[in-house]
This record gives structure tokens, C-alpha cells and sequence, in this order.
């Protein structure tokens, strides 16, 4: 090796370990959205090697008892830094962190907060129990050396729906169903806000993995009539009434109605992935990478279906 390889030899090794290895850094900054609550916002993208994963929203209640925490975001780093931020804006303890459903990007971070009560729905925590791992195994794939360190905590305690007063704040916990098989949403009475979790994504493609898409859209009829002034989807910006709901709605019913179209009409899969949509679908961010994901989620069974009632009519 002559001394220019050698030096291109190490300078090449010390990019790639610097890179990997090298301080990671989410840029976390609480957003104040009204009286003692705050949100960070994640990007509207899919996850990838730059964002580490930080394409959700995670949020903050200050009590006068201590800080209630909504979801801990995708990776144990982004835990660790969630909880720098917090601790930037108020030095009252954590109280508790909620996790609002088993999807990776709101629980890895679950790490940082595992001295504190974890709480989620039943349902949530089976859910987290059980393919935790497998999300945690993808995630590294797809946000690579973000995610070092991060394995999977299970919340600790079972959420009951109803009230709970704390720390002069009034929580409703909400139990919905449709993105996932439990989503926990949490509505501040005292402040008017809702944090909507993935029931509601905003200016973003809505994520369909476990989906039920008839169960997400009778929610949304609930949800809407709901009293609140400001809501927080799990992903995109924060939003007055009911805008969000509604284009989460005119999402959900447009994929579910071109899937049975396309089923019926025989369409194969390549043929539905290029779809004929109007500019207020495609043009939500993610929207072919979710698209596609979606119609590998949904469509065989609705194709299945299809064919199952074509059969039937012809007998
Ligand atoms: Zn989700």
C-alpha cells in the first residue's frame, strides 16, 4: 500500500465510523400549542437513514403535579433527547407516558421513560408484546445507527377509558379502533385539545398496516362531533377543527372505494398501483410510498373477496 492509499484507506474507514457512530442529533424542539402543552414535530416523510425515524408527533402536558407524556417516538435516542426537552421547559417530574398504539415510530423511545409508568390500552400492549421485536428489527433496517441501543419496553400499566383529573388538567382517554385494533386518544378538556393520535394524519398519507378501514371511518364520525378547538394528529401539523378529520376521511373512502372498484372490475395489483386519483390524494406527502404500501396490505383480500361474490352472483 503506498502512503496516498493508506491515507484514502483510513480516511474512508473514519467516514464510515463517524457517520455510523457519530452524534445523532433529532433537533427536538417543544412547541408550544396552549396553556402547559407542547408537541414535537416530526417530518412528513417516510422513515429513512436522515430522519432517523422522526416522522411522528409526540407531546407534552406540564400539570401542576407533574408532566403527562404522549407517545416516546421511534428510537431509545429519540426517548433520551425527548426527555432533554422536557426537562428544557420544566423541571416537575414525569408522571406518566402514554403510549397511544403498538406502531414502532410512537414506542421505541420507551427506553428513557422505563422508570415511570408506561401506559396503553390492553389491546396496545399485547400488540407491543408481541411483534414489538419484529418492529424493532425493521426499524433498524430502515433508520440504521439511530436506532443503536433501542429494544423494546412494554407499557406497564392498562389504560381504562374515562376521566382522569390531574394536576388541575381533566384527560378524557378515548379508546378508538381503525388505524390500529387500539387507538388511545387523549382529549384535554381544560386546554381544548386532542391529541388524535394516527386517527387522524394531517397533510400526510395515512399509514394502513392494521388497518380496518369500514371500523377508522365510523371513528371519525366519533371523533369529529367531539368538543375540542385544536388537534394534533399522530403525523403533520397541528390543526384547528375539523379540517384534518376530513381530509383523513376523503383519504380512507377514496383508497377504499378504488380498491373495490379495481377488485371488481378485475384490475390486477400491478394495474392498481397506478392509480387514477384527484390532486387532493396524491398530492399528500408520502402518498406513493403509502399508497403502495397499502395496496399490498388491502388488496388481496378485497380481491379475494371480489372474486368470492363474482362466483356466488354466477351460481
Ligand atoms: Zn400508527
Amino acid at each position: 500500500m503506498t502512503p496516498l492509499q493508506r491515507i484514502s484507506f483510513v480516511a474512508f474507514w473514519f467516514f464510515i465510523v463517524t457517520s455510523a457512530w457519530g452524534a445523532k442529533d433529532y433537533g427536538l424542539k417543544p412547541l408550544q400549542i396552549a396553556t402547559d402543552t407542547y408537541v414535537l414535530l416530526g417530518k412528513n416523510e417516510h422513515f429513512n437513514f436522515r430522519n432517523g425515524g422522526n416522522i411522528v408527533n409526540t407531546g407534552f402536558i406540564v400539570t401542576d403535579e407533574g408532566v403527562i407524556v404522549i407517545d416516546s417516538g421511534p428510537s431509545r435516542l429519540y426517548g433520551e433527547q425527548l426527555r432533554a426537552a422536557i426537562g428544557r421547559i420544566t423541571k416537575r417530574p414525569i408522571l406518566k407516558l402514554f403510549n397511544t398504539h403498538l406502531h414502532p415510530d410512537h414506542i421505541l423511545g420507551n427506553q428513557a421513560f422505563e422508570e415511570f409508568p408506561i401506559a396503553a390500552l390492553a389491546t396496545t400492549i399485547d400488540g407491543i408484546r408481541e411483534q414489538g421485536e419484529l418492529f424493532n428489527d425493521s426499524m433498524y433496517r430502515l433508520a440504521g445507527a439511530w436506532m443503536a441501543g433501542t429494544r423494546v419496553v412494554v407499557p406497564t400499566e392498562t389504560v381504562q377509558p374515562g376521566s382522569l383529573e390531574i394536576g388541575g388538567h381533566r384527560l378524557q382517554l378515548i379508546e378508538m379502533k381503525g388505524h390500529s385494533h387500539a387507538d388511545l386518544m387523549i382529549l384535554d378538556q381544560t386546554t381544548g385539545v386532542l391529541f388524535a393520535a394516527d386517527m387522524v394524519f394531517h397533510g400526510r398519507t395515512p399509514t394502513t398496516p392494521h388497518a380496518d378501514l369500514g371500523q377508522w371511518l365510523d371513528a371519525l364520525d366519533t371523533l369529529s362531533k367531539l368538543d375540542f378547538k385544536l388537534l394534533v394528529p399522530g403525523h403533520g401539523s397541528v390543526v384547528e377543527g375539523t379540517r384534518s378529520i376530513e381530509q383523513t376521511r376523503d383519504y380512507l373512502r377514496w383508497l377504499r372505494s378504488y380498491l373495490n372498484e379495481a377488485a371488481e372490475q378485475g384490475m390486477t395489483m400491478a394495474e392498481v398501483l397506478q392509480p387514477d386519483a384527484p390532486p387532493s390524494i396524491t398530492g399528500l406527502a408520502v402518498f406513493k410510498e403509502e399508497y403502495q404500501r397499502s395496496v399490498t396490505h388491502l388488496y388481496p383480500a378485497i380481491e379475494a373477496k371480489a372474486l368470492r361474490l363474482g362466483r356466488v352472483e354466477q351460481e
